[in-house]
């Protein structure tokens, strides 16, 4: 069969449940053949039409015709001397991204991403340099799920190893909103992964309209990455703040927690040397979130080819948490993991070639979001 028919078959992997009821239904059987198909791709990881023998032989068949399950490649795969595992994916010729996967005593978070590249530049994060490709699909973005699932034993013993999913890798995930939101449901519905709202997060640099429109449509734990505590500060480092201000920012995080009857946000404070990582600048962060349903995650920089930037001396990451916690605000630092295989924050390059030159510095008010 060639690829051209193959990849005319609906990916059975990018619909939530309502879509695939529907799906099934126009071929002509009930709606509770969707829920037994994604028990099948979900709960025990099969990849293959055939092999699902409680469907009945011609249904299959029929199935198979117009139906696949179809996960991005994997181009490599590295192991960390620390347990954490990255995968290089492709999607295409030409597209490459990455998801990681960071194991720990309690939990095991996979880190996808939602874009090939990233429009938002940053000044700080190496996905930034390699300017945007293109959004992922929803069956990309569920997929990568799917296939470290595979990877790591899907469900082996019984006990989960992917407990947790966050959307930290390449790419905004509400620039991409349209294809990252079906994704997340099917993260969270009984019937697709099953995690629980409070293991799924989307992080984002602060797209504000997308932040209401989400509470709309989820209710996905949120993660917000703020890195300054003042306008200037963070519009050099997060320029979208030129367009979002913090003022707003924090107005559409509140919103969502009221919407969503969510515990809190979380904050990601990069700690910069010298640039964010001040007690006067705690302080200031502080006074912002005093008294909100908020946390705040202290992410050490994580260094990559030609950054200006250094990470802070670990007293001053100390000092900066301190100050935090005794005006009342939580705060944690996040444990740097995966670094010596360019795994961890910031770190995913991927490999994107036919770049658009688009980058929101350049071209600050341009970004282009797909609702
Ligand atoms: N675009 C989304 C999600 C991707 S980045 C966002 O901005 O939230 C996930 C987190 O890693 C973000 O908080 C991001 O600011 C942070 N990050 C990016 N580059 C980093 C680096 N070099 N070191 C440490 N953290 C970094």
């Amino acid at each position: 069969m060639s690829a051209a028919t193959l990849n005319e078959r609906t990916n059975l992997l990018g619909l939530p449940k309502a879509e695939l009821e529907a799906f099934v239904a126009e071929m002509g059987s009930k709606p509770f053949r969707a829920r037994q198909l994604m028990n099948w791709v979900y709960k025990r990881g099969e990849g293959s039409i055939a092999n699902m023998t409680d469907l009945a032989k011609d249904f299959r068949a029929q199935l198979a015709e117009c139906a696949e399950i179809r996960t991005p490649d994997i181009v490599t795969m590295q192991h960390s001397c620390d347990g954490t595992r990255k995968w290089k994916l492709s999607a295409d010729s030409s597209q490459a991204f990455e998801m990681v996967f960071i194991p720990e005593k309690e939990r095991g978070t996979l880190c996808i991403s939602s874009q090939v590249g990233c429009m938002l530049d940053c000044s700080f994060c190496s996905t930034a340099q390699q300017g945007f490709n293109r959004n992922l699909t929803t069956a990309e973005i569920v997929g990568q799920v799917w296939l470290a699932k595979k990877e790591l034993g899907f469900e082996a013993g019984g006990d989960r190893i992917v407990t947790n999913v966050v959307l930290m890798g390449m790419g905004e995930p509400l620039a991409n909103f349209r294809n990252v939101v079906p994704a997340v449901r099917i993260l969270m519905d009984d019937y697709g992964f099953d995690l629980s709202r409070r293991r799924v997060t989307l992080s984002t640099s602060g797209l504000v309209p997308q932040i209401y429109k989400l509470a709309e449509e989820t209710n996905v734990a949120l993660a917000v990455s703020l890195h300054a505590p003042d306008d200037e500060l963070r519009s050099e480092l997060v320029p979208i703040n030129r367009k979002h201000p913090i003022a707003e920012l924090l107005a559409a995080c509140w919103h969502y927690i009221d919407e969503q009857n969510g515990r809190s946000v979380t904050f990601e404070y990069v700690m910069l040397d010298g640039v964010n990582d001040s007690p006067a600048q705690a302080r200031a962060l502080a006074a912002l979130l005093k008294g909100h349903p908020a946390k705040v995650n202290l992410i050490p920089f994580n260094p990559f080819p030609e950054t200006r930037y250094k990470r802070s001396p670990q007293p001053a990451i100390l000092k900066f948490r301190d100050e935090l916690i005794q005006r009342g605000v939580l705060a944690t630092i996040r444990r740097t993991r995966g670094d010596d295989i360019d795994a961890a924050c910031g770190q995913l390059a991927g490999k994107v070639i036919d770049r658009t030159t688009v980058r929101l510095g350049n071209k600050l008010f341009g970004v282009a979001v797909q609702q």
